[in-house]
């Protein structure tokens, strides 16, 4: 990465506010998976190694949408990590009211600060009103990001250093995530956003190949940019889950009532000509689990490309997992994003854990292999075989957007090397 980090730069004595992924789940105040949290151990043990002070500030939930609760204060985290460290964490219960408890700290010190989008500002997320006339959201909207201008000098303003460890948000240009980089003299990536950007970077920008992409989960539509830009990268694009009847549907078959965009039936057929020009294999269900009913408890048939009236596919059939394994264990770069069928319901989850199994395979045979974040990381992590994976994503939206193509704010914004 051509990102400074923080081993570039000196520590002692400095005080370093990190901004943290820390949006776990939580359930009546209790961490339901503290996945996130460990992923950050590295990068904050190097900063108290090195004789830093550690102001640590993160999300959780969305209290833009869902107001402020119980479960989304980070006192929950600051507890819980500070039983992790074995060590005392003051908590401050407003990111933007932090002065005195940063000014008490000593080396080695740690500050946890309340949910940053407790502050609107932090997101500073603007839509127009019914009824708003243009000049008006104009308005609105520049005076919030005037709002989120002043919260971003007021965070940089508690540290020496940034550092930004939160790949999962890397993609928003949030006051705790970018634009306090404009307020603080040193702005450098955390271990955990370094190895994202290294194994995605590395598997778009540079794959050993052959390299095989796997995409799956509901919608065409939010894989749009994601498909038009692997494309031109892999040698095998692989497609299942509810998304592969909009593309069955584009090559005439027919989809029931499956899941299906037909505003992206256009789309899915220039793909398929796009990926016949590149001389990219596309491959598609060659047989599906049909469904009578969306439930753990439907009548099933196994069918080919075509899903009868009534029925609904959801899970590719068993000669399409047959297909998809092939395709991947001859890969030395795969990545994989969204499940293949409906995983969750015992029925349907034959697609998912079978490829799954195909991937971690792999790495076993001296590949890589990326589980880009979200439902395809519950995936992996159900089947077990989670620790066969070269690197699970811990940035659902984040991964995307770096498979798309796009620059990370969060990323582009920390000091070059
Ligand atoms: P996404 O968030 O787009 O990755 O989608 C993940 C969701 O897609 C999971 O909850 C799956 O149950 C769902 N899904 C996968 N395959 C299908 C399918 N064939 N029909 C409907 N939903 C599906």
């Amino acid at each position: 990465m051509n990102k400074k980090t923080l081993r570039d730069v000196d520590l002692k004595g400095k005080k370093v506010i990190m901004r943290v992924d820390f949006n776990v789940p939580v359930k009546e105040g209790v961490i339901k998976d503290d996945t996130r949290i460990r992923g950050a151990l590295p990068s904050i043990k190097y900063v108290l190694e090195q004789g830093g002070k550690l102001i640590l500030m993160s999300h959780m939930g969305r209290p833009d949408e869902k107001g402020i609760t119980p479960d989304t204060t980070m006192k929950i985290v600051a507890d819980y990590l500070g039983k992790l460290l074995g060590r005392d964490i003051v908590f401050v219960p407003d990111c933007a009211e932090a002065d005195s408890a940063v000014a008490a700290m000593k080396d080695g010190d740690i500050v946890m600060l309340e949910n940053t989008r407790y502050h609107k500002e932090e997101q500073a997320k603007c839509k127009q009103k019914d009824g708003e006339s243009d000049e008006d959201f104009k308005a609105r909207k520049a005076a919030l990001k005037e709002q989120q201008k002043v919260l971003a000098k007021k965070l940089a303003s508690y540290g020496d250093i940034f550092c930004n460890d939160a790949f999962g948000t890397a993609h928003r240009a949030h006051a705790s995530t970018a634009v306090i980089t404009k307020y603080i003299p040193v702005s450098v990536s955390g271990f955990l956003l370094e190895k994202e950007i290294e194994y995605l970077g590395n598997a778009v920008e540079n794959p050993v190949r052959p390299f095989v992409a796997i995409l799956g989960g509901a919608k065409v539509s939010d894989k749009l940019a994601v498909v038009s830009n692997l494309l031109t990268k892999v040698n095998t694009l692989i497609i299942g889950g509810g998304m592969a009847y909009t593309f069955l549907k584009a090559q005439g078959h027919t989809v029931g009532s499956s899941l299906c965009e037909d505003d992206q039936v256009q789309y899915a057929r220039d793909m398929i000509a796009k990926a016949k020009e590149l001389g990219v294999n596309f491959l598609l269900p060659v047989d599906n689990v049909a469904a009578d009913k969306f439930a753990p408890d439907a009548n099933t048939q196994i069918v080919g490309q075509d899903i009868p009236d009534g029925w609904m596919g959801l899970d590719i059939g068993p000669k399409t997992i047959a297909l998809y394994a092939d395709a991947v264990k001859s890969a030395k770069t795969v990545v994989w994003n969204g499940p293949m069928g409906c995983f969750e319901m015992e029925k349907f989850n034959k697609g998912t854990f079978g490829v799954c199994e195909a991937v971690a395979q792999v790495k076993a045979a001296g590949g890589v292999s990326i589980i880009g974040g979200g439902d395809s990381v519950s995936a992996v992590n159900k089947s077990g075989l989670a620790d066969k994976m070269s690197h699970i994503s811990t940035g659902g939206g984040a991964s995307l957007e770096y498979l798309e193509g796009k620059q990370l704010p969060g990323v582009v914004a920390l000091n070059d090397k």
